[in-house]
């Protein structure tokens, strides 16, 4: 849940928090704060997927050609709630759970052609992104957190925020394993003032 109009990263994995652009109850109410191309751009130099450079050039790309622009967003929403439904599925052996994977799974295909390995200055040899330069770069980092959680044993700690209007995903690195809100400042402070309000009441009568 957010209380301003900058983004959060409260989900512990980049996959989970760009789920978390949509606030509010996907089957009722909600708000939904990737709903342009702009959004999107924006959202990802706030993740630092890309940086201040490659955002001013894929702007500048989006501005030239709208209608991809276009498709790489509804490819972007598709993509993230493809990962929400995956995340959250019970049944790995459903229809549903198959064409959600064929989702992700096309777009790992695409994305992760820029994914490779480098070698620092100091000589050691990583993984990494090559720079950004087509509007669909954006979605290949998304895709990848998705692929590498699934895939992982972290998927057992992954939980929706136990706020009642939130459906937020986070990953639980917590010792204990306890967590339950998505943030302690939003959705953890209502619970907290809620029971607050039910002792006074009960002390009271
Ligand atoms: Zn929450």
């Amino acid at each position: 849940m957010v209380t301003s109009d900058s983004p959060s990263f409260v989900g512990g994995d980049l996959c989970l928090d760009f789920t978390n652009t949509v606030d509010g109850s996907r089957d009722g109410e909600f708000q939904d704060r990737v709903t342009s191309f702009g959004d999107l751009v924006e959202w990802s130099l706030s993740a630092q997927t890309i940086d201040r450079k490659e955002f001013e050039e894929i702007l500048g790309e989006a501005e030239k050609d709208p209608e991809e622009a276009a498709r790489v967003l509804g490819r972007a929403v598709k993509l993230r709630e493809a990962i929400y439904r995956l995340v959250r599925a019970e049944d790995r052996n459903s229809p549903g759970f198959r064409s959600d994977l064929d989702v992700l799974e096309g777009e790992l295909e695409v994305g992760l052609s820029r994914y490779g390995i480098c070698q620092t200055a100091t000589g050691e040899i990583q993984w990494a992104w090559r720079r950004a330069t087509t509007l669909e770069a954006l979605l290949g980092p998304v895709a990848k957190s998705a692929a590498d959680l699934l895939s992982s044993d972290q998927m057992a700690r992954v939980h929706v925020c136990g706020g009642p209007r939130c459906t937020w995903l986070f990953l639980d690195t917590t010792k204990n394993h306890r967590r339950r809100w998505c943030d302690m400042k939003t959705c953890g402070n209502v619970a907290k003032v809620r029971r607050y309000r039910k002792r006074k009441a009960e002390e009271s009568s």
